[in-house]
This record gives C-alpha cells, structure tokens and sequence, in this order.
C-alpha cells in the first residue's frame, strides 16, 4: 500500500458522495454523526441477503451453518483488530448506547453500592453520561464529574483529586465528539486500577481514526459502533475483560443467551452469547467485518496522517474568519471542528449552509453537560474523514464567509 492516500480513487467506493444537493455537490461533513459507507461494506450486505440470510447458530442445514461460520469469523476477525486476548470477550450490541447501558445494568447495579462512587468527565457523550446518573439517582451513587480546561481537555490532576478508596468506575470518552480532544487514556486508566477502579472507555468518536489495542491500554470494557467507522447501522461492540463478563449476569433474556430452559428454572449460555439475547443484526455485523477490512487495506497510518493535515488545513483557514470562534483546541485532536461564527445561531448557519450541499451537524451534539461548561448553547460542527478533500474546505469557507455576509 502506497505511503499516501489515493483519495480521488477512494471517493469512488462511495457512492453516497457522488450526489448533489440543492443543485451542487454534496460536501459530506458529519462523519462523527455517521459515516457514508463504502460500495464494499453495501455489497457485503447484499450478498448475506441473496446468498446467506438466515438466522444464526443452531440450524443445523446449510445456510444456517454458512451464516453462523461468517457472524462467528467476523467476531475473531474483531478481536484481532482491537487486540483483545479472547474470542469471547467481543460481545455484539446494537452500538456504543447499548453497549454502556449493558455495564451500566450488568455491571453496576449488580455489583455497585449505596455511597459507591462512579467518575465520568463533563465532556462525555449523552450516552456514556446518563446511564451512570440514573444510576446514581437510583442507588444512591455519587457522581464526580472530571472537568476540561479551556482547550477542552480533561484535567487530570482533577481526576486524581476525585479518587478515594469508594470510586468503584470510571466511565470516560476516547475522543470528545463535540470539542474533538483525544484523551490519554493510558494514564487515566493506569492511574485508576492503582485505586482498583474499574474502567469503561467511550470509543465510539476514536476506533474510526487510530488503530486500537485493548491489550496495550488495559481498560475493561471498550465500546464502540460500527457505523462511525464505515459499517452499518444497528451493530456495535463491547469488549470487556472476561474475568469482569464471566461474573456479570445477562443483560436481557430469551434466545440464544439461554442454555436450559425448564418450568423449573433456567441456565445461562456461556459467554459471549450470554449477553447476546434474541437474533442479532448479523447483516450489520458482517458489513462491520467487511468496513474493517476496507480501514486495514488504506492503512490506519495513512488515515491518521491525512487527517491531521485536513484538520491543521481546516483549522488554519476558519481561523482567519472574523469573529468564528473554535471550540476545543488541545494539540491532540481528531479531524473534527466545533465553531462558533460571532452570535449567530448555529441553526441559523447550519441551514444557510446546508442550502449550498454542505452537511455540518449544529446543535449540542448530545454532549450539553460540556457546552453548559463552556456556557454556549450549541455549535457548528465540521467533522472530516479520509474521503474528504481540501477542496471540501474551501467551500465550507465560502459557505461560512456568505453566512457573515447575510447576517451583518
Ligand atoms: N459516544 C460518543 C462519543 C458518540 O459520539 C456517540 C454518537 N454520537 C455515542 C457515544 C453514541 O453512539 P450510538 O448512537 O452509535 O450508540
């Protein structure tokens, strides 16, 4: 594989680019809300449809054994990607939502206490945020909330502050999806298992953007959805440590999660199927093996470094825009941009530039606990992938520069 991206012939693998809105070319800038997927990851889900579909495990005829071959290859295939020692420490979910709701249930209010605490960081997703409140609403858990600096990264002497011998979790974001900081996971890990504090890391914004290794970072659970990262909707992943799975109990019951069923009583499947209740989104799966693929042959390496210079590129021209203000700027960013363009509604920006094909995201990007924080009530966000092209952001600064021009 070449050093550098081919991204003329890479945007030829998504037919979702080629369209145009309003009459111009689509400009696709919402990848942290989902990612366009590539004719690869579509064709293999039509191919399941016409040559494989049928429900998993079980069936003993010949399409039964077909698809369970190609679900189960696509779960050793996984953990090879993020490094994770078992096979059966991969368990499918619908996406990164579920997948903390399932520790959320299984972990914590099986194994966590009255007067128990749990520490999240004020820059986490809705979805890694309200679960661990509910939570502590219902169990009488306090939360301690890590919070950002004005760059937008979390503090972590303010994390070591909030530690004690009743932290019992720590649920925090790779990579924020609004402020676009990546967090040195390591240390915080590294620094809480010193305290015996369980980890729940937040991958959904980060596996789309650097190779992972589960190994290497030590967390104990690791969520994340497939289809920020080029895959379908509706299949994700939770990775957790087996010796924390094992001693976990079902998340939700019926179907293949069961291994005796009687009047009397009902035993338990092993893992991963365990957690694994009813028929799962096979199709979605598959279509995440086949995306994973697809990311391997560019080469995480020449994803990451065309990015960065997307980002750097992106960052140094909305800069010289008058009175557009860049929420989240540590020196460790994903190529995504929050802004600000001087007291214009985002919504007001946001639909002025979607009339001219451009799709950024405006709003509180499910994360309002980190713009309450930075006491604004959303933003503009552009957020770039491999697919997009310098080009891409010259007109999203046109579009911005019309936006200035129709409000003054
Ligand atoms: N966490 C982060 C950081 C996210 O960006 C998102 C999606 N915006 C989620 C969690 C939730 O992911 P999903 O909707 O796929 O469950």
């Amino acid at each position: 594989m070449a050093s550098s991206l081919d991204v003329k012939n890479i945007r030829k693998d998504f037919p979702a680019l080629h369209q145009e809105i309003y009459g111009k070319p689509l400009v696709y800038f919402d990848n942290a809300a989902t990612t366009q997927k590539p004719r690869q990851v579509i064709e293999r889900m039509i191919k399941y449809y016409e040559e494989e579909n049928c429900n998993i495990h079980r069936g003993v005829h010949y399409l039964s054994q077909k698809a369970t071959e190609a679900f189960e290859n696509a779960r050793r295939n996984i953990q090879q990607f993020i490094n994770a020692k078992e096979t059966h420490e991969i368990i499918f979910t619908k996406g990164t939502t579920d997948s903390v709701n399932l520790v959320k249930t299984s972990f914590g209010e099986e194994f966590l206490q009255a007067g128990d605490e749990v520490i999240v960081s004020v820059a986490e997703h809705h979805s890694n945020f309200v679960p661990w409140q509910v939570l502590s609403e219902k169990k009488n858990i306090p939360l301690r909330i890590i919070p950002v600096n004005d760059k937008g990264e979390l503090i972590f002497e303010e994390f070591e502050k909030l530690l004690n011998e009743k932290t019992k979790l720590l649920a925090i974001t790779h990579t924020s999806n609004t402020l676009g900081s990546i967090v040195d996971i390591k240390k915080f890990i590294d620094k809480a298992h010193e305290h015996d504090v369980v980890v729940l890391i937040d991958g959904a914004q980060a596996v789309m953007h650097k190779q992972l290794d589960v190994q290497e970072l030590d967390c104990d659970f690791y969520c994340f959805s497939g289809h920020k990262m080029y895959a379908p909707m509706g299949g994700g992943i939770l990775y957790g440590k087996e010796k924390l799975l094992e001693k976990m109990p079902p998340f939700q019951y019926g179907g293949e999660m069961v291994d005796q069923v009687t009047i009397k009583g009902t035993s338990f499947n092993e893992l991963p199927f365990k957690f694994e209740a009813g028929t799962p989104n096979v199709e979605a799966i598959l279509g995440l093996d086949e995306a994973i693929k697809y990311l391997q042959n560019i080469g995480f390496d020449n994803i990451a470094k065309y990015e960065k210079r997307l980002l750097d590129y992106a960052t140094e021209k909305l800069l010289k825009i008058e009175g557009l203000r860049i929420l989240g700027t540590s020196e460790n960013k994903a190529s995504l941009i929050s802004f600000l363009i001087g007291d214009i509604h985002p919504y007001d920006a946001g639909t002025i530039i979607d009339k001219m094909g451009i799709a950024v995201r405006t709003g509180h990007h499910c994360a309002q606990p980190v713009l309450d924080h930075f006491e604004v009530p959303g933003t503009i966000r552009a957020s770039m992938v491999f697919y997009n092209t310098f080009e891409e952001i010259d007109r999203l600064v046109e579009a911005i520069m019309q936006v200035k021009k129709m409000f003054e």
